[in-house]
């Protein structure tokens, strides 16, 4: 089986409703996104459920 890319793992994640439909990742997937990012994008841990999410603090910004 093989490892499937971050990208695609994001894509297939489930999505949280109270955080406003964001994919709930396993911590591993999350942070295999934010490493692909270079650190552009962050990751946190859902305060309503067991997952993370990734968040991206430049296009976030305005919305918060
Ligand atoms: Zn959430």
């Amino acid at each position: 089986m093989t490892e499937l890319a971050p990208g695609t793992v994001y894509s297939q994640a489930p999505r949280c409703a109270e955080c406003a439909g964001r994919a709930l990742l396993v911590e591993q997937a999350a942070t295999a996104l934010v490493e692909e990012s270079l650190g552009r994008l962050t990751a946190r841990r859902c305060p309503h459920g067991d997952g993370w999410h990734v968040h991206d603090p430049v296009t976030e910004t305005a919305s918060q």
